[in-house]
């Protein structure tokens, strides 16, 4: 009996062509299908990719596989992770989950109700330089951790640059493709939730319309840190960074917003500066790895479901701030709280 883990792919895109399907390759799965709306384009990402099999139905590639990885645009996530989860598949779902936080939720729900397992890819969990963050304010490295800073404006390669800036109904804009990384990764390395946002954003001419290509922000957590977030698609020459300061040291982590397992951490106390020691997993490996051992029931996803509502919550919030020159307030406690406008 073939009991190889075996993968379909929902969308063929860029993300699983540079990261992902290397992902699951080099953690003993299988990818053994690709769907795709466009036949011509299944059949060669699928011949490129090295994919036995492509195909534009749903339902064709769900009868193939054991999980789904869905990377298409974010406004087809919702109804395909719900095909998915009734068929019975478990789903790692990019982020954001959806458009709307009422849609992230439900998928949530669906996947809970079918008994499938539900990740949402957030990378950055994954990279070690946020858990070393996160394991040292956990063992009281920093003190009481007081202020956050994430740099994370970049420039969005010339071959990502379609749907991101132009294309509102698939949920273009920085807030949506960047900010929620931040929220989730400020989450994860600050064990703790976000209550409130206030944001500002930008069109410096690289989006089209309405989309903002920058963003700029800060969030209170329950605890009471404040958190600090800039985003962009439009600076060449920044470099990424993710800091959290508190009573007793500093924590600063340089080049880390990234997909590649690089950066540093330097814990700067009153008894002087120490580089921690980083593991250089692959994020994408550890992420998958993780997600097929929730399957076996042996973890939670790095990501859960949930934490993709939380982080989908902050981006809506942000950009309803952005909108409306006002702070928008998340409930702490239930990430899919009416409180969050969508
Ligand atoms: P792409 O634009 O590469 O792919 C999205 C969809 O666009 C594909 O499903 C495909 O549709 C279509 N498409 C791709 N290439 C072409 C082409 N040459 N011509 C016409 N259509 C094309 O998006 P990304 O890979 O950048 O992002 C996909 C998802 O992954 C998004 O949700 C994004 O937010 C997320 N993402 C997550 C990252 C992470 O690190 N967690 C990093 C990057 C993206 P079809 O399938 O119908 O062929």
């Amino acid at each position: 009996m073939n009991t190889t883990f075996r993968w379909g792919l929902i969308g063929a895109s860029t993300i699983a062509r540079e990261w992902m399907i290397d992902a699951i390759r080099s953690t003993g799965g299988d990818v053994v299908s690709v769907m795709s709306s466009d036949p011509d384009r299944a059949s060669a990402y699928a011949d490129a990719n090295r994919i036995p099999h492509a195909t534009t139905s749903l339902d064709e590639l769900l009868d193939r596989v054991d999980a789904v990885y869905v990377s298409t645009t974010n406004e087809l996530h919702h109804d395909q992770v719900l095909r998915s989860a009734r068929a019975g598949r478990h789903v790692l779902c990019e982020k954001p989950l959806a458009l709307t936080i009422s849609e992230a939720r439900g998928m949530v729900e669906a996947c809970r109700a079918a008994g499938v397992v539900l990740g949402t890819n957030h990378h950055l969990r994954n990279a070690g330089t946020h858990r070393a963050m996160r394991e040292a304010i956990g063992a009281g490295r920093i003190g009481r951790p007081l202020f956050a800073r994430v740099f994370h404006a970049v420039y969005l390669p010339t071959h990502l640059q379609g749907w991101r800036l132009t294309n509102p109904g698939a949920g273009a804009g920085v807030i949506l493709d960047i900010t929620v990384h931040d929220a989730d990764t400020l989450r994860f390395v600050l064990a703790d939730d976000p209550v409130e946002v206030t944001a500002m954003s930008q069109s410096a001419g690289l989006s089209q319309g309405e989309v903002e290509d920058g963003a700029m922000g800060a969030i209170r957590f329950s605890s009471g840190v404040l958190a600090q977030f800039h985003d962009a698609f439009t600076t060449a020459h920044a470099r990424t960074g993710f800091e959290v300061h508190g009573t007793d040291g500093s924590l600063i982590g340089t080049d880390c917003m990234t997909q590649r397992a690089v950066g540093d951490v330097l814990l700067r106390t009153a008894s002087g500066e120490e580089l921690l020691p980083i593991d250089r997993t692959n994020l994408y490996e550890r992420s998958v790895a993780r997600f097929t051992a929730a399957v076996a029931g042996d973890a939670d996803p790095a990501a859960t479901g949930d934490d993709g509502v939380w982080s989908l919550a902050v981006a809506a919030a942000a950009l309803e701030s952005a909108r409306t020159s006002r702070a928008v307030a998340i409930d702490p406690v239930q990430p899919n709280s009416p409180k969050v406008s969508q």
